[in-house]
């Protein structure tokens, strides 16, 4: 039946009701919906009964689903004329490796789309009851993973967090104590305010607040209870006073 599509669907946190209109319209279109492990499986009901479902999600530390064999699947699937979701949980362009799955469709000649999703460091921010930037404390927000590609270099999370900074790590909780270290070691302040969002928007959620220096004994052990955002804040420095002269020019220069 002609040429079939990719749409490339962000997924959200969790909850079906934190889709947007358009995902589950996809969704419910769908010929074929190959989707991430962390999708949460209420989302799958969406899909038409005769949809062919596919996880090809990678559990960590396991290889099932090899990136290129899903860019194989995906081709095949759209070439084969089948209106293909590909349903990625959070945002499909925040760590979700679509520009891969992209460039295979592209270099099939196969036609793609984005369709944007919640993210999991806003869900997470939601859940803590917090916010991401806050006006004169954190006007940057930076998303970041703790992770590497294999024989990469650990990102260099100490330089990224300069002040006036969130930081948000994606797939942390593994190397948080590392992360820790590397950051006190580089001399950021023990006390920078942390927070842990377990399982954002799922049933079972959980918020830990500490500190930096308390962050590699809190997270010990834990790698198995994610998925989680870790928050690391530091604050803008203080604007310091102008001398008395230079406020009284700029009184006199604002009537
Ligand atoms: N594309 C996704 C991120 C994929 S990487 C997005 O935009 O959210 C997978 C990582 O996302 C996890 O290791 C975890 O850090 C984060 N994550 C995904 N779902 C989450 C949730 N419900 N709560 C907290 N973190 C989550």
């Amino acid at each position: 039946s002609g040429q079939g599509s990719v749409a490339l669907v962000g997924a959200g946190p969790g909850p079906a009701d934190l889709l947007t209109l358009r995902a589950a319209r996809l969704i419910a279109e769908a010929d074929a919906v190959f989707h991430d492990r962390l999708v949460d499986p209420s989302l799958l009901e969406l899909a038409r009964p005769d949809a062919w479902r596919v996880c090809v999600g990678k559990a960590p530390g396991a290889h099932h689903w090899p990136q290129d064999r899903i860019d194989a699947l995906l081709v095949r699937a759209a070439r084969d004329g089948l209106r293909v979701v590909r349903l990625k949980c959070g945002d499909p362009g925040v760590f979700g490796r679509a520009a891969e799955e992209m460039a295979a469709l592209d270099a099939a000649g196969l036609p793609w789309r984005i369709v944007p999703g919640v993210t999991a460091a806003s869900a997470a921010a939601a859940a803590a009851g917090s916010v991401l930037t806050e006006r004169g404390e954190t006007d940057a927000l930076v998303l970041a993973t703790a992770h590497a590609r294999e024989g990469a270099a650990p990102p260099d999370l100490a330089r990224r967090l300069v002040p006036g900074t969130t930081l948000a790590l994606y797939m942390g909780v593994g190397r948080a104590p590392a992360v820790a270290k590397e950051l006190l070691s580089a001399g950021q302040d023990p006390d920078l305010p942390v927070e842990v969002v377990f399982r954002a928007e799922r049933p079972d959620q959980t918020v830990l607040r500490l500190t930096l220096g308390g962050l590699a004994q809190a997270m010990k052990g834990r790698a198995k209870d994610g998925p989680a955002i870790i928050f690391v804040r530091r604050p803008a420095a203080p604007v310091p006073e102008a001398p008395a002269a230079e406020r009284a020019a700029e009184a006199a220069s604002c009537v």
